[in-house]
């Protein structure tokens, strides 16, 4: 019920202004984003290497609103290749790029700049030795994503896409991108889509979202299962069984401060762990997402504003 509200709220300037003015915002955004700065990132990729999980950080922002922001979007995620790969991180850390945040949805040529900011990104990454995952936005843009991995697949092999199971569209996809050396994250979904493209129905999702994996871990790519969900990991660990698939031929994906205790249970299992790690000041519509999905979480949140 609170969903919908919530995910509007993600994208109105007004309602931004005053969340990210109340005092016990703070508190909670720093379970879910790593820090400010890339010093802060950095720091708590070590931690997590250390405790046995991969990274893919994410360099918070969306809806860019010009060319130069772009552009220095793609400069930051060069700087956090560069300090991934002088700190030895880059083998076990990857990078996540939302290409809102790099030009996709500027009105004039924002495909072609989203392209080439994300193709800088790809180039740093091949230099660090480690990988891209595109992140992937509400349906107006899956398949301008979905294009601008084409094209990047045939310099950079190994980027990542991201698919929705919520969407009707994505088991056609999954069988398209199925093949051998793709990267697929399967997720539910984490916009406010209408029921003419996205199932809305929470059991009707999670059907999809096992039909997707079926055919995703039937194929010869290497699908990342991103979900918290216990049943869903269960029958994800059962496909990969039944396919015979060794623990270096698929991963889990968790959020960061999101069900760390199942992180380790699947670390000790012997599965790869990867932790979808933000960090950075734009963090408003990452952390109303969050809010969003899990009502808990709001809760929390109204109870240290009532108790100050
Ligand atoms: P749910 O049914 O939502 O949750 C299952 C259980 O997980 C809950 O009962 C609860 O115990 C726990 N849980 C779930 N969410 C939270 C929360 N916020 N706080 C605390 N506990 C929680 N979505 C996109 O649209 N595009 C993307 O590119 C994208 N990338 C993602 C990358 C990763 C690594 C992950 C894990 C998710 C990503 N998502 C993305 C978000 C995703 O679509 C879902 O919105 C989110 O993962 C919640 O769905 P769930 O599968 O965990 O299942």
């Amino acid at each position: 019920m609170l969903r919908t509200p919530l995910l509007a709220a993600a994208r109105s300037p007004r309602t931004r202004a005053l969340v990210e003015q109340l005092p016990p915002t703070r508190a909670l955004v720093q379970r879910f984003v790593a820090g400010d700065t890339l010093d802060q990132a950095v720091a708590v990729t070590d931690e997590l290497v250390g405790a046995g999980r991969r990274i893919s950080l994410d360099h918070l922002g969306e809806d860019t609103s010009d060319a130069d922001q772009a552009a220095a979007t793609a400069t930051a995620y060069e700087r956090l290749l560069a300090a991934l790969r002088e700190t030895g991180l880059a083998e076990r850390a990857e990078v996540s790029v939302k290409l809102s945040a790099v030009g996709q949805s500027l009105a004039r040529d924002g495909e072609r700049i989203a392209l080439d900011n994300a193709r800088r990104i790809c180039e740093a990454a091949a230099v660090a030795g480690t990988t891209v995952t595109l992140d992937m936005e509400d349906h107006t843009t899956t398949d301008s994503t979905l294009g601008i991995a084409r094209e990047l697949r045939a310099d950079f092999p190994w980027l990542g896409v991201v698919l929705q199971a919520y969407l009707h569209r994505t088991e056609a996809d999954c069988a398209d991108l199925a093949g051998a050396g793709s990267r697929v994250r399967l997720c539910k979904g984490a916009y406010q889509e209408p029921a003419s493209v996205a199932h809305q129905a929470k059991a009707e999702v999670d059907r999809a979202y096992v039909r997707c994996l079926k055919t995703l871990m039937q194929g010869e790519g290497y699908p990342m299962v991103a979900s918290h969900d216990p049943r869903l990991i269960r029958i994800a660990g059962q496909l990969a069984q039944w396919q015979e698939r060794k623990a270096d031929t698929f991963e889990y994906q968790m959020l960061y401060g999101i069900r760390p205790e199942e992180q380790q249970r699947l670390v000790d299992t012997g599965a790869t762990m990867r932790i979808y790690l933000p960090y950075g000041g734009e963090w408003y519509g990452y952390f109303m997402r969050r809010l969003a999905e899990r009502p808990a979480n709001l809760a929390f949140f109204l109870r240290a504003l009532a108790t100050r």
